[in-house]
């Protein structure tokens, strides 16, 4: 969609409010146009001594009444454009928050988040001007012109009027040339802000590590050399918006000189009046501000298109995972994975090839391996975050895909890693799975994930703030608060996805245990690096190198002796070590 389409689909939405202020502008043009002709025939009358005492007061009377109707007019509508064009702006906003929401993590991949934070707030402002004040000045300016104009050739004298715009096409060429340059000089503008908004938040989000590393001069010497080009770019548009005034100011000096040297002829030669120059040249001087508002409109005009170029492909870019699936709730049921294959855009190699398993509800599988085997794209896939290539995924029967993602995503609580916390409290913090949780639900699921008694001991209890992304918790507490969040739910399906890599092993038992007791019919998938966190799952599976290598129970790989059986005795041995 252009941007003209989208302004002329927001003025179709809003005619109420624009075709007000359109009227209003009209009889505040009308009103304006009028003005030249009543001084002119004044001066006229004036001259020839027709014109005095109270007649001139009543004249005079009347024209100071129109212009405190057109000052009201004006501030009318002004008020009632502006009141339409910001909810375009809220609009865009919605809906560009609305589609970052949708989109998956492949999205995510090829875009930076302070780019887009530049989007939600520069871009969506120059496109909000572009629909507001653009089109009144616009409209304001255009319906001035046509005015102005018509009085001049019709009202005053038509051979005066064809001297005096012989100037202005030249001016539009100009205009033309300038508003090409101020497309491109904003679009630079554009993009140099939303290079140094990426790097400052890069930089906040990573300022510890930055610290650690020493990197603050070098941080600081990039965002300097940003910030100069932000600032040189914006300087550039900026010039070549200033390049209107210059044209406007010598095509109305030129049209200036041509009005007086035509009219003063026909004035010697007795075919016009003094007062009827007075009034040509008046309505000369109404032109500036067409004149100007055509400069204004063309570079809003320039800056929303080049912000919408910038914008559009965000909003429209097609969702990384569909969600046309019609089966609106998840039946507990088996999880089947068959011949799936993944590989992430742009990669050479499978992350994961022929994978196959059954997970009958309400029991427990463990996925194990080295760093990079392809475990978590298993719970990527759960969780629709990536299409497979190939193969089927069906919970109890019907395909993952067939399932509405809200639906899927209800069914199924997620414990990744690093989990994510919000700036609330504790208590806030694990009750978001659960929107009516009481405190007592709260506690006891912190209880089964071996936290409750640690916060406790914090300063507030369960109402001490986390801090920006739980920053005031240690590692493993902030993962047993995501495990309290994901145990707080009764979904059907519970993925750990190394969740617990930062509890001691000793916790990671006990949580394991609550899980246990309270599985009430959950299956559960265990990500882990430790075999510790999978030994009493019903099926466990070896993955390395994208494939399967081993399956069975942990007895059954004890035995079979390869690369479960060796990283046991391994870890066995590292943890009688610890202990020593
Ligand atoms: P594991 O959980 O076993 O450590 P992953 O499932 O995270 O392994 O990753 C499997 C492989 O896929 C790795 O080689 C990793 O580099 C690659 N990979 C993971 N995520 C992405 C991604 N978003 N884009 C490209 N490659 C990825």
């Amino acid at each position: 969609m252009t941007l003209s389409r989208l302004i002329a689909q927001f003025v179709r939405d809003h005619w109420r409010a624009y075709g007000v202020s359109a009227l209003m502008l009209a009889t505040v043009a009308a009103l304006t146009a009028s003005i030249p002709r009543q001084v002119g025939a004044m001066v006229d009358e004036l001259a020839a001594g027709r014109l005095a005492g109270s007649a001139l007061l009543q004249r005079l009377g009347v024209l100071l009444l129109v212009g405190a109707v057109i000052y009201f007019l004006r501030v009318g509508w002004r008020l009632q454009l502006f009141a339409a064009s910001y909810q375009l702006g809220v609009q865009l906003r919605t809906q560009l928050y609305q589609r970052l929401c949708q989109q998956g993590p492949s999205f995510f991949q090829t875009q930076r988040t302070g780019d887009l934070m530049a989007l939600a707030t520069n871009d969506v402002d120059a496109v909000e001007m572009a629909s507001g004040e653009a089109m009144l000045a616009g409209f304001d300016g255009s319906l001035t012109l046509v005015m102005v104009v018509a009085m001049m050739t019709l009202g005053v004298d038509w051979r005066l009027a064809l001297a005096a715009l012989l100037p202005f096409p030249f001016m539009a060429l100009a205009f033309w040339h300038i508003s090409e340059q101020i497309h491109r000089a904003s679009k630079d503008s554009l993009q140099c802000f939303s290079r140094l908004n990426d790097h400052v938040q890069e930089t906040l989000t990573g300022v510890r590590t930055l610290r650690a590393l020493g990197l603050e001069a070098r941080s600081a010497q990039t965002f300097a050399e940003l910030a100069e080009n932000a600032a040189a770019a914006s300087l550039r548009a900026q010039r070549w918006e200033a390049a209107y005034e210059p044209a406007v100011g010598t095509a109305l000096v030129s049209a200036s000189v041509l009005t007086l040297s035509v009219g003063g002829y026909f004035v010697w030669q007795g075919e016009l009046s003094i007062g009827t120059l007075t009034a040509f040249t008046m309505y000369l001087g109404q032109l500036i501000w067409p004149m100007f508002a055509a400069g204004w409109v063309l570079s809003l005009l320039e800056r929303g298109r080049a912000a919408w170029s910038r914008l559009q492909p965000v909003l429209h870019t097609p969702l990384s995972i569909d969600d046309h699936g019609s089966v609106a709730a998840v039946t507990p049921g088996d999880l089947c994975f068959a011949g799936v294959q993944l590989r992430y855009p742009g990669q050479q190699q499978d992350a994961l090839s022929e994978l196959s398993f059954q997970l009958p509800a309400g029991q427990t599988l463990g996925i194990v391996g080295p760093t990079g085997a392809g475990k978590s794209s298993v719970v990527r896939l759960i969780l629709r975050q990536y299409a497979p290539g190939a193969g089927s995924m069906t919970w109890n029967g019907v395909a993952l895909h067939d399932y509405q993602l809200e639906a899927l995503h209800g069914a199924i609580s997620w414990v990744p890693q690093e989990p994510f916390l919000f700036s609330a409290s504790v208590a806030a913090n694990i009750g978001l799975s659960k929107a009516d949780a009481t405190r007592d639900e709260i506690e006891n699921a912190a209880r089964a994930a071996c936290i409750h008694d640690e916060i406790l001991r914090f300063p507030q209890g369960y109402e001490t703030p986390v801090g920006e992304k739980g920053v005031t918790l240690s590692g493993g507490q902030r993962q047993r608060v995501a495990i309290a969040r994901a145990l707080l739910t009764d979904a059907p399906l519970l993925l750990l996805d190394d969740a617990l890599s930062a509890v001691d092993t000793q916790t990671e038992t006990q949580i394991l245990n609550h899980l246990r007791d309270a599985r009430r019919g959950r299956s559960v998938i265990i990500v882990s690096h430790r075999l510790s966190s999978v030994l009493d799952a019903n099926h466990i599976l070896v993955l390395q190198h994208a494939r399967v290598t081993e399956a069975g129970t942990h007895a059954d790989l004890v035995e079979q002796d390869h690369w479960y059986a060796s990283q046991w005795r391994y870890q066995q041995l590292e943890a009688s070590l610890a202990a020593d």
